[in-house]
C-alpha cells in the first residue's frame, strides 16, 4: 500500500460522503443515549472539511490533515469535534511532509490519533466511546503487519476488529461523555462515536481496495 496526498484527499471526500449518508442513523443512535446530534455534528464538520481542502493539491499530507483537523474543531459542536480534530491533528503531525504513506505509516498515524483522543477525552477502552472501535482495530493492524499478512488482508482484519469493538459497546456502561449520565441504562445501545469511527475505518479500507 502506498497512498499519496491526492489519494488521501479522495478518501477524505469519501468519508464526508459516507458521513452524510449516515447522518440520520448516527443521530438516531445518539438520540437513544445522548442528545441526538452526532450525525448532524459530523456531517456539518465534514462539509466544512471539504470546503477547506477542496483546493489543496495534496503535496503536503501533514498540512492537509491539519486543515481537516481545524475544520472539525471549528465546526463540530459536540464532544466529537475536538476528539476527531485531535485525531487528524496528531496523524498530520506524525506524517509531516512525507509525500506518500505506507501501511506502517498508516498504523503509526492511527496510533498517534488514538493516543490523542485518549489524552483529550481522558478515556480508555471499555468506556463506551469511539476508543472502543479504534483501539482494538489498531492492535489488530499491528499484529497483522507483524505477521506479514497481505496489506489488504491487514486492513480487512482491522476493520473486522473495529466492527466487533463497535458492536461490543452495546454491552457496556458508558462512563464518558453524555451517555454516562444514563449509567446502567446506556446498556443495550451502540455508542454513536464508536459507530462513526468504525464507518470511517471501513470507508478507508474500501477506498484503498479499489
Ligand atoms: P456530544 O456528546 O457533545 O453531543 P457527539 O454527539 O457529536 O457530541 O459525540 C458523542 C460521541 O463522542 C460519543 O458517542 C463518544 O463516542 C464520544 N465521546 C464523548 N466523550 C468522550 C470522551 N471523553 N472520550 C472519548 N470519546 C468521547
Ligand atoms: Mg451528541
Ligand atoms: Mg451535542
Amino acid at each position: 500500500m502506498s497512498l499519496n496526498g491526492q489519494q488521501i484527499k479522495q478518501i477524505i471526500f469519501k468519508i464526508a460522503q459516507m458521513i452524510d449518508e449516515n447522518k440520520m442513523y448516527l443521530t438516531e443512535l445518539d438520540a437513544a443515549i445522548g442528545d441526538g446530534d452526532h450525525g448532524i455534528n459530523m456531517s456539518k464538520g465534514f462539509q466544512a472539511v471539504i470546503d477547506k481542502i477542496k483546493d489543496d493539491n495534496g503535496d503536503n499530507i501533514g498540512d492537509m490533515l491539519k486543515k481537516v483537523s481545524m475544520a472539525l474543531i471549528a465546526n463540530v459542536g459536540g464532544a466529537s469535534g475536538p476528539l476527531y480534530g485531535t485525531a487528524f491533528m496528531k496523524a498530520g503531525m506524525w506524517v509531516g511532509n512525507r509525500r506518500e504513506i505506507s501501511i506502517e505509516d498508516y498504523y503509526n498515524m492511527l496510533l498517534e490519533a488514538l493516543n490523542g483522543i485518549k489524552a483529550r477525552g481522558r478515556a480508555s477502552i471499555g468506556e463506551k466511546t469511539m476508543v472502543d472501535s479504534l483501539e482494538p482495530a489498531i492492535n489488530e493492524l499491528k499484529v497483522s503487519i507483524d505477521n506479514k499478512f497481505n496489506e489488504l488482508e491487514c486492513l480487512e482484519k482491522m476493520v473486522n476488529s473495529a466492527k466487533l469493538g463497535m458492536e461490543n459497546t452495546k454491552n457496556i456502561v458508558a462512563t464518558k461523555g453524555r451517555a454516562s449520565y444514563l449509567g446502567e441504562r446506556s446498556i443495550g445501545h451502540l455508542d454513536p462515536g464508536a459507530v462513526s469511527c468504525y464507518l470511517i475505518l471501513k470507508t478507508i479500507f474500501e477506498e484503498v481496495k479499489k
